[in-house]
This record gives structure tokens, sequence and C-alpha cells, in this order.
């Protein structure tokens, strides 16, 4: 049987290609980074005074059984430069660390993930002179690193979270909600609330999606956390930090902050317009992939936040589930 190839490392990859694998399909994982896991693998743990299910253990096993899989071979620094369709199948031409393979394929998923706004990039808000800003990603890695009693290395007083940042603003180009922001933003300050239980710690939301069942917007507030429902259009630089800006029918408000955790959420991969090409997907109005036709027709699969935004749990749902319809696919082609 030729194999399955995998575009793409990270939690719909793995889980993926740990089904298939499984099942005794051969498969070829190919990533672009240096190591397999994608984004999530720098995630942390946002337990608070209990597990917040956020999802990142779903992810730590499958890094691990991944590499002790069998049928499995892994590229790192590979991308797909080439598509060839024949008979049954495809040829690929990729790029490894500057060298050019050839590889047979039977089916193809697309599991390339997502990407966040660029640290630095401002977003929809006006940011001047504060370093007191930290990026939804870069919390998550200190998360992942924190200890029992420590996150940073100064304990904050006041800490703020910016929700909806980059997502849900037609006029910086992205109106769709990126879906998950609420939940880690919630999670992660949960999680701080248990190391740093005299910290203020401010939401600014606009709204707020499900996380769990019940009234979450009480939850947060009887847990005490203050919930301002704004949306923020300017941050400074202050005596303690960070001044965050809004306005609404009473006039302007402001806050004073000692650090802002901004939480940016799910964009389009950067390769998803050349990945369509290569394939004969389609790119939708919000940039992420689509297919064209039935994958069952086409033998080119789309799994995870390629598609658009989802939680890790739904990643790795639909990733197994891609891989059941492989599977299946293949059965019948075997059986004809
Ligand atoms: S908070 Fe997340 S990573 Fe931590 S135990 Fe719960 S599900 Fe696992
Ligand atoms: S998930 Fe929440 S924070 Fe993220 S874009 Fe949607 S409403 Fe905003």
């Amino acid at each position: 049987m030729e194999k399955v190839l995998i575009i793409g490392s990270g939690a719909a990859g793995c889980a993926a290609a740990l089904s298939l694998s499984e099942a005794g399909v051969p498969v070829l994982m190919i990533e672009k980074a240096k190591e397999i896991g994608g984004k999530t693998a720098a995630y942390g743990c946002k337990a608070g005074d209990s597990c917040t299910q956020c999802g990142v253990c779903l992810t730590g096993p499958l890094f691990t059984q991944i590499k002790e899989a069998s049928n499995l071979e892994i590229l790192c620094e590979t991308s797909l430069k080439e598509l060839i369709r024949e008979e049954n199948g495809f040829t690929a031409i990729l790029e490894n660390v500057g060298e050019k393979l050839e590889v047979k394929v039977s089916q193809i998923l697309v599991a390339s993930g997502f990407s966040h706004l660029p640290v630095g990039d401002s977003g929809n808000l006006r940011i001047s002179g504060t370093s007191a800003i930290l990026y939804g990603e870069q919390l998550e890695s200190l998360l992942k690193k924190r200890t029992s009693d420590k996150v940073f290395d100064v304990a904050p007083k006041n800490v703020g979270f910016v929700f909806c940042f980059g997502s849900r603003n037609p006029a910086h180009g992205v109106s769709y909600c990126s879906k998950v922001c609420c939940g880690y933003s919630t999670r992660s300050a949960k999680a701080l609330k248990s190391i740093y239980p005299d910290a203020k710690i401010r939401m600014f939301f606009m709204d707020l999606q499900s996380v769990k069942a019940g009234n979450y917007l009480e939850e947060m507030r009887n847990a005490g956390f203050e919930m301002i429902r704004c949306r923020p259009s300017r941050i400074e630089a202050s005596e303690h930090g960070a001044q965050v800006y809004w306005e609404d029918k009473e006039g302007i408000h402001k806050k004073e902050l000692d650090l802002c955790v901004l939480c940016g959420g799910i964009r389009p991969n950067e390769d998803n317009t050349l990945l369509a090409e290569l394939m004969g997907l389609s790119v939708n109005e919000d940039g992420f992939l689509e297919t064209v036709l039935a994958s069952e027709q086409t033998g080119v699969w789309t799994a995870g936040c390629a598609q658009g935004p989802m939680t890790i749990a739904e990643t790795v749902a639909d990733a197994r589930v891609k891989a059941a319809r492989i599977i299946q696919r293949l059965k019948k082609e075997v059986s004809a």
C-alpha cells in the first residue's frame, strides 16, 4: 500500500497519523519546522485550583506515542513543492533541508494548522511605549514552564486580558470569532489567580463564548475576576506598566495594569494559498482551506485548524474522523 502523506505535525497531524498507523496504514508526515508538535506543543497547563479542561493534556501523549509508532516516517524541515496526480494516487515532490525528494502517496491529509498575529503586531489596538504587554502565546510558554508558586519573575498586582485581539474586526480584515481565545484566556486567568491570589485580574471582553456549561460570566465574577464588557482602543505606557483605554456612551475609561495580555486568536496559515493551488483546494473568505470536491473522490483531505478555528479537543476529534474516512476509502480500494 502507498503511504498517506500528512502535511503538518501539530495536534491534527499527529492524531491522524497515529490512527492511521494503528490501522496498519503507512504514513509519511512532513513538518516545516525543526521539531514536530506545532503550536500546541508550546502550550501550558491552565489548571487553577483544579483542572480547567483546557485540552493540552490531549496532545502530550500524542507527541510521545507518535515517536514510537510503526508504519510512520516523520520528516522535519520538509515542505511540499509539487504534486502530480497519477492514476492511483500522487507523486509528491518534497524539499527536505534543501534536497529534493520524490515520493508516491495514495492520499494526502492537510493538517497545516494556523498562524498567530506576530508578536509586535498591534492588530486592532493603538499601543504606545509600553513593555508591559504579553501576547497570548507568550503567556502559554510561561505557563508551560511555571512552577507551583511562580509564573513571572515579579508577582503581578494588576493583570488585564484583552479579548478578541486581532479577531472580530472587519476593519482589520478579520470578521470571524476565533472561538478559542475566550477559553484559553479565562483558563489562564484562573491559573494565574491560583498562584497570585492577591492579584486583581480584569477581563476586557466584548462577548464570552461558551467555555463550559452554566453561566460562565457569573462563575468568573464569583471567582473574583472583574469582567468589563468593552472593546479597548488603546494601551499606553504608564508609571506602573500600561493603561488600557476604552470608550462607551458614558465617555472614556481607563484602567491601570502592570501586565496586559493580548488574547490573539486563530489566523489562517500563511501557506494556505500555495497549498490550495498545489492540491486543488479553495481558500474561503476568511483565508482557511476548503475542499472543492468530496475528499473520497479527490484523495485530498483537510483536518484541524487549517479549515478554521477549532479547540484542541475539536481538532483531535476531527483528525481522527478524517483518518477513519481515509482508512475506509483505502479498504474500498483494496476490495475493489
Ligand atoms: S488544565 Fe489542561 S493541561 Fe492541565 S490538567 Fe486540565 S486539561 Fe490537562
Ligand atoms: S473566542 Fe472570545 S476572545 Fe476570541 S474572538 Fe471569539 S469572542 Fe473574541
